[in-house]
């Protein structure tokens, strides 16, 4: 299989630029990235901290999250500007429009950031490391803020490449680049090395990513859990998490079916159920996703509808376990009167690594999704159903 390519988009110093252009746009003269600046909030000086520093006032020694107070104490010509995260949104809105021309797969991550999948888009596009140079002078040129863009064969590398140094720049971390590129770096660069897990990693000689990537993942786990299994996978650059739009993740995956008489029988609106999970699922598995909330609807023959929805603490995408998720939200809302239309959707993914990962999930449930996998991989080797749920083959349609 050919690698994926994914870029991550990230604004400069994000609050501090958008207050910025925002001003200037307002046809204020001076650009508040050129002198000594912060975004702190809110009304309150006292209590307020630093959101973002301005390259002037980062030179005089302000921080992020500091307080005011104190960044007005190294800086006492600092001026002080509260966030407006209506503007803010207005600006990340308008650089994501900006990206949904490259991509279909636009994933916003944070207000400023955002992942795309460009796997092969190449003959669209031409060179995609040129792409990425047209994306971030665009994005400058048009809406007057500077971004970064990290090329990489993953969500990980990509994001760990934008921010590798600043402001406007394009980097790329390919996995043939990681071991010169990442594993040099100190270990609290990594993504998710969080403050408390770089102290302890740093108490067992884990300096860099490299060590990390090079330690014995047995001892890794024994002391640090799953979370520690992602930082290993994280530092060898392994990351398969999908690139999800956010039209995917607002609506999920889902089917309905409208019935052309009124199903009365339980049964019956079980049968619907369970062919709606099959699609569903299949539909999971293809986009290489689990969902974490399963919703049932229903409409009944005066055409009210409702509907009830699981959220789960693990996800799933087999026939098996989304069927008997659904059935059960079934059984709760059910009242007996006749029925329409089914309809069953998914929402809430979260990546695969995690799933396997958990100990938490009923062992079935991760076997369910391996068998599932393998049923899914025999039936388009051959290209049709060879192999089913007994209960789908010997079950009379009744609609
Ligand atoms: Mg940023």
């Amino acid at each position: 299989m050919s690698k994926r390519i994914i870029f991550h988009v990230d604004v400069n110093n994000a609050f501090l630029s958008w207050t910025a252009v925002d001003k200037l746009k307002s046809g204020e003269k001076l650009d508040i990235r050129k002198i000594p600046a912060v975004i702190g909030g809110l009304k309150e000086e006292r209590k307020g901290i630093v959101l973002a520093k301005s390259m002037p006032a980062k030179i005089k020694g302000v921080v992020t999250a500091e307080t005011l107070l104190s960044a007005r104490k190294k800086c006492p010509d600092l001026k002080i500007y509260p966030p407006t995260f209506s503007v803010y949104k207005e600006y990340s809105d308008a650089m994501h429009k900006i990206l949904c021309e490259y991509s279909p797969l636009v994933e916003r991550y944070s207000i400023d950031e955002c992942f795309l999948d460009m796997t092969g888009t190449e003959r669209l596009h031409g060179d995609l490391e040129n792409l990425a140079y047209t994306i971030k002078d665009r994005i400058y040129n048009e809406l007057g803020f500077t971004v970064n863009v990290g090329i990489g064969n993953s969500k990980l590398c990509a994001k760990m490449a934008s921010d590798f140094s600043k402001p406007n720049k394009v980097h790329t971390l390919y996995d043939n680049e990681i071991k010169e590129k990442m594993w040099p770096l100190p270990i609290s660069e990594l993504f998710m090395s969080g403050k408390k897990t770089t102290e302890k990693l740093k108490q067992i000689d884990i300096n860099t990513i490299g060590n990390l990537a090079n330690a014995d993942l047995n001892m890794i786990t024994r002391k640090f859990k799953k979370l520690g299994y992602m930082l290993y996978e994280y530092a060898n650059g392994i990351d398969d998490s999908p690139v999800i739009s956010e039209r995917e993740a607002y609506k999920g995956i889902g089917n309905s079916v409208t019935l052309p008489i009124d199903l009365t029988e339980e049964t019956q609106i079980l049968d619907v159920l369970q062919d709606l999970a099959v699609q569903v699922s299949e539909r999971l598995r293809k986009e290489n996703v689990l969902a974490s909330v399963i919703v049932v609807q229903l409409k009944n023959s005066n055409f009210k509808s409702y509907s009830h929805q699981k959220k789960l603490e693990y996800g799933i995408n087999s026939v098996n376990d989304i069927y008997f998720v659904a059935k059960n939200l079934f059984y709760k809302m059910w009242k007996e009167d006749p029925i329409r239309l089914v309809g069953l959707r998914t929402t809430d993914f979260v990546e695969n690594k995690f799933e396997q990962m958990s100990i938490f999930n009923p062992p079935s449930i991760k076997e369910n999704n391996k068998v599932q996998k393998l049923i899914d991989e025999i039936n388009s080797k051959y290209n049709s159903k060879v192999i089913d749920k007994a209960s789908l083959l010997n079950r009379n349609k009744k609609y």
